[in-house]
């Protein structure tokens, strides 16, 4: 938690469950990958928090930005962006956004299949457009390897058919999956991008950008490499496989530059020891999976938690959320442990909850209005 963000809770004390997210450290993060990366456009992927202060201080900083709906688009043009530092990368797109964004002066897309290029070729004619490749999502916390991206030869094709229907097919991309913990996946993946750049030059075609997607990890209860030994491995990857003729290089990062930037601040509705002969207590909280905190679903994203009885005796604990809903369970079996002292109306810290929390928050659901925002 940074300073501010302390001194925000302690002097404030908010209603809950509330994010409060310093944008100073949103700038932090976007300076550290921008000199860890200097050759890479960073591309923030909207979706991680798309609240207007994030967006508008990225803007001033030279961000430009990955959107996911035309809805993303209008908040990083009502932030100030222009529309050709926008890329729609979403390979999944309405007809009516793709002529929206189009017509907005948006001129980047991205697609995974032909019947999604034909869409392209016809409402956002003469866009730049790049292809998504399936790679192994192997050491991500939270994959995204299943719902998109098509093979190599698959890519071969669409990129050929691209060029046909009046496109311009500008190049590849790839996603390793997010909270990725492995240094070597971005490098997998360059090797297959650059195998296909090679076949279609033989073929005729020149492609002209990588993007390489996000991924970059943060640290929530175990520790993870630094961006720097990323950005080591990325570049180590592009300068063997293309030399000195190094392509665009796009990075679309989201919950690298926002999570550590937020914390929620939650309070504890009730403890209990529902089995006296269990030791786990339930510790059930105003904010659940419900509420904002999905990426629990699998225990996958698992979060920090801080609370005023730290240092004292702790015992194992499971967490869940205030609703009536029987999922809304956030570790059980992740070993979590809490203060022996931990009691109803405490004030709780869930940390680095930055990224793909608020816009996770079911509306209303059980009555409970989506947690409250505050950047400072
Ligand atoms: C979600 C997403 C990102 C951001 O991923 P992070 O792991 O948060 O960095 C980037 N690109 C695409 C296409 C995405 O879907």
């Amino acid at each position: 938690m940074t300073p501010k963000v302390a001194r925000f809770l302690a002097e404030q004390q908010p209603a809950t469950p509330c994010l409060v997210l310093d944008v100073d450290r949103v700038e932090r993060n976007f300076a550290a990958l921008r000199a860890a990366l200097p050759l890479a456009q960073i591309y923030y992927a909207v979706k991680a928090n798309p609240a207007p202060p994030v967006l508008e201080r990225l803007v001033r900083l030279g961000s430009r930005f990955d959107a996911a709906s035309m809805e993303e688009i209008t908040a990083c043009l009502d932030a100030g962006a222009r529309p050709e530092s926008i890329s729609y990368g979403n390979t999944i797109k309405k007809v009516s956004a793709i002529r929206r964004a189009h017509a907005a002066g948006v001129d980047m897309f991205a697609f995974d299949c032909t019947e999604e290029l034909d869409k392209l070729a016809r409402h956002a004619p003469g866009s730049r457009v790049y292809c998504r490749i399936l790679v192994e999502n192997a050491g991500a916390d939270w994959p995204l390897s299943r719902k998109f991206g098509t093979t190599l030869e698959g890519a071969r094709a669409l990129m050929l058919r691209a060029g046909e229907l009046g496109l311009d097919p500008y190049g590849l991309s790839f996603h390793v999956g997010s909270q990725q913990t492995s240094t070597a996946s971005h490098a997998a993946a360059i090797g297959r991008v650059a195998m296909l750049f090679t076949d279609l030059r033989e073929a005729g075609m020149n492609l002209r950008m990588v993007n390489l997607g996000g991924g970059f990890p943060v640290p929530y209860r175990d520790a993870v490499p630094d961006i720097d030994d990323f950005a080591r491995a990325i570049m180590h990857a592009m300068t063997a496989h293309f030399g000195n003729a190094l392509p665009d290089m796009l990075v679309e990062p989201g919950r690298f530059i926002v999570a550590d930037a937020g914390v929620v601040s939650a309070e504890v509705v009730l403890v209990s020891r529902r089995d006296p002969a269990a030791p786990v207590r339930w510790v059930y909280l105003d904010i659940g999976r419900f509420g904002g905190l999905a990426e629990t679903e699998g225990e996958a994203i698992r979060y920090r938690i801080t609370t005023p009885h730290d240092g004292g005796a702790s015992g194992p604990v499971a967490i869940a959320g205030p609703t009536c809903d029987g999922a809304d369970i956030l570790y059980e079996r992740s070993n979590y442990r809490l203060p022996l002292a931990l009691a109803c109306g405490d004030r709780v810290e869930v940390l680095a909850t930055g990224a793909y929390v608020t816009t996770y928050a079911s509306q209303r659901f059980n009555g409970f209005f989506p947690l409250a925002e505050h950047y400072i």
